[in-house]
């Protein structure tokens, strides 16, 4: 009841903000970008979940999508919002501190996540708002943030306990308001793969296929609410990142690291970055972590490969700490309660995108998409660009996707 309420009130709220369509946009077709957090490219052919299976033979299936570094939740996301590699949009890790702010950013902490002054690039829903396209957003990284000013016209602050089923109801109703209202660019965004990844691991077979079933489900209602609404609506299904079994003996240590008052570490798990206090000599301080190397290494960041843009964003810090791959970076806190059964410890994700088990998946149907296509793998930052193809909308300078990549899975 008490969601019913909230979603009620939002929905209201969300309704005196909204825009509408300009003219001009009244006549495109419709995107709804779905992202299944933590869904790993192998999923579906391992476990053949009915209604996506259907819509995936029916539509185009990329062999995987390729993550951008570090293959975490919110640059990725953010990246397929922007077309941009994390280092130039500037979400830099789940976790991470801005030098020239003085502050860190952390995925719960709210006045971070919903102020648009941390987020770089033009996402996909500013975009279409700046060119006269109401936008509707139930989740996405970056969607509840005023990032240039601007907000889809209806969006929801990040709410994790809210039903899938309640989001897809949302989204339906959207596509059912007057043509003048109606979103044409709609995101919306699932977890349920995430969170059982995280708490069994990949290789739990009949954890990971109970998850995918119930998310199938829901999916099943969008697709067939979608298709009853006869609009010229167009879905693709992603994901930001695959998936790895990370067991609890594979947990690192940092707080030997941490005695040091030299620096501040943002630790990710998955990679660690640190920022030198001021004054803080480089040598001497990336000396005293590199003898403390533990099935990590430690990286200057300028010599650090993994970046593929080359830009050098402060938020990265001036050292990189990175795990052998299979092991993850903790601390003893944390390490106890994972060897003591506080929490299930399962499934990791943060690793070098290149890696198999880090993999995503692109899936799309709908009227503007080739029917019974396969493609090579690809990476994510060329999804911006598409959908700008498929609604019309301006390719903003300086992105990294290009349209050429995908431009051939079109219909047109
Ligand atoms: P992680 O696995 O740590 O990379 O992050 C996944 C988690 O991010 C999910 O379990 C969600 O709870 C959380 N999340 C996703 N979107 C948002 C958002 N817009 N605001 C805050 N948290 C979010
Ligand atoms: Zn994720
Ligand atoms: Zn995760």
């Amino acid at each position: 009841m008490k969601h019913l309420f909230q979603l009620l009130f939002l929905f209201v709220a969300a309704l005196a903000a909204a825009q509408s369509n300009d003219a001009s946009q009244l006549g495109k077709p419709y995107v709804i970008l779905v992202s299944c957090d933590g869904y790993r490219y192998d999923y579906t052919a391992r476990f053949h979940p009915p209604n996506i299976s259907r819509f995936v033979e029916q539509g185009v299936q990329a062999a995987s999508m390729i993550s951008s570094f570090p293959s975490k939740t919110f640059p990725n996301h953010y990246t397929i919002a922007t077309g941009m590699y994390p280092e130039k949009h500037g979400l830099v890790d789940n976790t991470f501190y801005d030098p020239a702010r003085g502050e860190l950013y952390r995925i719960s902490k709210r006045s971070a996540v919903e102020d648009g002054s941390w987020y770089g690039g033009t996402p996909l829903w500013v975009n279409a708002e700046q060119n006269g396209m109401v936008a509707a957003s139930f989740f996405f990284v970056g969607s509840e943030a005023d990032i240039q000013g601007v907000r889809p016209s209806y969006y929801f602050p990040y709410d994790g306990s809210i039903p899938n089923e309640k989001r897809v109801e949302q989204v339906l109703e959207w596509l059912s308001l007057p043509e003048s209202r109606r979103p044409h660019f709609i995101s919306l965004y699932f977890s349920t793969m995430d969170d059982a990844g995280h708490r069994y691991g990949p290789g739990d077979e009949s954890q990971i296929s109970k998850a995918l079933l119930e998310l199938d489900a829901v999916l099943g209602k969008l697709f067939e609410g979608v298709k009853s609404t006869g609009l010229p609506a167009n879905i693709i299904l992603v994901s930001d990142h695959g998936m790895v079994d990370v067991g609890p003996d594979k947990l690192i240590n940092l707080d030997p690291l941490d005695q040091d008052g030299r620096y501040l570490i943002a630790n990710n798990g998955a990679l660690a970055h640190v920022y030198l206090k001021e004054g803080a000599d480089a040598d001497s301080a990336y000396a005293f972590i590199r003898e403390r190397e533990n099935h990590f290494r430690a990286w200057r960041t300028e010599e650090f490969p993994y970046y593929r843009s080359g830009l050098q964003n402060p938020r990265l810090g001036d050292f990189i700490l990175l795990p052998e791959y299979g092991y993850y970076l903790s601390d003893s806190r944390r390490i106890a309660q994972a060897r003591n059964g506080q929490f299930r410890q399962g499934g990791e994700h943060g690793f070098d995108p290149e890696i198999p088990e880090m993999h995503a998946i692109f899936y799309a149907n709908g009227p503007a998409f080739k029917a019974g296509l396969s493609i090579p793998s690809f990476r994510n930052i060329h999804v911006y660009p598409l959908i700008c193809r498929i609604l019309g909308l301006p390719i903003p300078k300086g992105i990294d996707g290009r349209e050429e990549v995908l431009r051939g899975i079109l219909a047109e």
